[in-house]
């Protein structure tokens, strides 16, 4: 069958999937989950065979990167079958890269798996280096343990990106010394503003530290220069002069990236989500197991893709307190 490259209506060409293949995490980070949430029921997650469908179903269709995330993609129970089978994928040449976004909790176990089938590089969330502050912020998590996981994952030839929210408040003060650890580890280092999704604990607009502010303090010290660098996600990347090192800026806030939009996401349960700040989805479990054949499935994700939507508004202000979608970031991963 020839390809047919999935073109959203403004003329998007849709080749990132992002996959989060569960719900649950082995930390409690306070701007992404309330303490005691409610998982999904083990009966509604696509099975790990289900998902190579799905994903191999995307890949035949154009998409040329895919990202499992989660929750927290290294805790769903046998996910190396499922990196072990999207890695013929690589081998093929229709896919161009395979990675993951993980908290970096499980990576000393799976880095040399990872490597061997085929990943080159993955996203680590690290938010402080300060071992209570990464605690408080985790709730549940062990700096040193990550730190690890980090050192096993380089060991394996694995090329990093750690990605930091920026928290007011929390670890402003303390980019500075992320980027130059980051650096100094030879690894990138990308700043996160916070998004309005599903309700915390906490106050959003306590924690909401533009990414414009945290450039210009930046500037003080560092010499930041613009460099084209993509990886394919909205990261717009400078160079920091002093450490050699690249750093990116998320700012789904500060500077809307929609117009450029590659991607789609899908949760753990087969709900395609066009865009990251809508609540607009698709059901795409009810094809892949209506038939064995991929037709009902191919003509869910054409559907879905038609009408992707021209992108979100994120607005963090103490007027409009209240998440912008009420699922989870945990939910659409990250
Ligand atoms: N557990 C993995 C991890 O920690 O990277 C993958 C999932 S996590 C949801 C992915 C990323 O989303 C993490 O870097 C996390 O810090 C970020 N994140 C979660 N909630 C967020 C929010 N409300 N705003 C911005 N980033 C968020």
């Amino acid at each position: 069958m020839a390809k047919t490259d999935m073109i959203d209506p403004f003329g998007r060409a849709i080749t990132y999937l992002r996959v989060s293949v569960t719900d649950r995490c082995d930390f409690r980070c306070v701007y992404c989950m309330a303490e005691d949430m409610t998982f999904l029921p083990k009966r509604d997650l696509l099975s790990l065979e289900e998902l190579d469908r799905v994903c191999s179903a995307f890949i035949e269709k154009g998409v040329k990167k895919l990202r499992l995330t989660g929750g927290e993609p290294l805790v769903r129970r046998g996910i190396m079958t499922l990196v072990e089978s999207l890695g013929r994928h690589l081998r093929s040449g229709e896919l161009e890269e395979l990675t993951i976004t993980t908290n970096g909790s499980q990576l000393a176990k799976y880095a040399d798996e990872l490597t061997r089938h085929g990943v080159k590089r993955i996203n680590v969330s690290v938010d402080t280096l300060n071992d209570q502050k990464f605690r408080a912020i985790t709730r549940w998590g062990e700096l040193a343990k990550v730190k690890d996981g980090i050192r096993a994952a380089q060991a394996a030839g694995l090329a990093i990106k750690i990605n930091a929210v920026a928290l007011k408040g929390v670890n402003d003060a303390e980019i500075p010394e992320m980027i130059r650890w980051a650096h100094g580890e030879g690894m990138d280092l990308t700043l996160i503003e916070t998004m309005p999704l599903g309700d915390i604990d906490g106050d959003r607009t306590d924690q909401y530290l533009p990414l414009s502010q945290v450039r210009a303090s930046l500037l003080e010290r560092f010499t930041l220069e613009d460099i084209p660098y993509k990886t394919g996600g909205p990261a717009r990347y400078v160079r920091v002069k002093e450490t050699g090192g690249r750093l990116g800026f998320i700012t789904p806030l500060t500077h809307n990236f929609c117009e450029s939009c590659n991607r789609v996401r899908m949760t753990c349960t087969g709900t395609l989500y066009m865009c990251l700040g809508q609540e607009d989805a698709a059901d795409l479990r009810t094809p892949l197991r209506a038939s064995e054949g991929n037709d009902l499935l191919n003509a869910a994700i054409d559907e879905a893709i038609g009408r992707k939507p021209k992108g979100h508004d994120f607005i963090i202000d103490r007027r409009h307190n209240r998440p912008a979608v009420s699922r989870h970031m945990s939910v659409t991963g990250g």
